[in-house]
């Protein structure tokens, strides 16, 4: 089986056991952010489904999808570039944590890590020293990959 073939089947397993269904047009949303191996916004993402999946959708259909998909953490949002990825631990099977994103500015490749919980608390508790309530513990960092450090040294 290929590896997005068993991302996919493990998806299903989870949106089953949740008593949600993931349908035909949600795995090929899935399947395409698994595929490309970088973040898309929603609209590169219809131009993918269109080109590589022969699936043309509505940019409005792949935003209700996107969402459905982010509700499950399928797929995780990068709000400073306003893209999307699929999650890097669909086949894992632990609690899926707080993530942290570090993304390469370069070729715009995105690696999915968990942050550890007492880091978490630790960020938290700033936010409510100062007085804000969190919204989100998502964290986005920019950075560079080792392909394209490789590259350059
Ligand atoms: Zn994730
Ligand atoms: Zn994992
Ligand atoms: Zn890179």
């Amino acid at each position: 089986m290929s590896q997005i073939n068993k991302i996919i089947n493990s998806a299903e397993q989870q949106c089953k056991a949740k008593g949600v269904r993931l349908t035909d047009k949600r795995k090929q949303v899935l399947s395409a952010l698994i595929q490309s191996k970088k973040a898309l916004s929603a609209y590169e993402l219809v131009d993918y489904l269109k080109d590589e999946f022969k699936a043309p959708l509505p940019a409005m259909s792949v935003y209700r999808i996107l969402d459905f998909l982010q509700t499950e953490q399928l797929v995780h949002k990068l709000d400073i570039a306003n893209k999307y990825v699929a999650c890097a631990h669909i086949t894992c099977g632990h609690d899926h944590g707080t993530p942290q994103f570090l993304i390469c500015n370069n070729c715009n490749s995105v690696t999915e890590v968990v942050i550890p919980n007492d880091i978490i608390q630790q960020l938290q508790n700033n936010v409510t020293d100062a007085g804000y309530t969190l919204e989100s513990t998502q964290i986005e960092m920019s950075c560079r990959c080792p392909v394209c450090n490789a590259q350059t040294a």
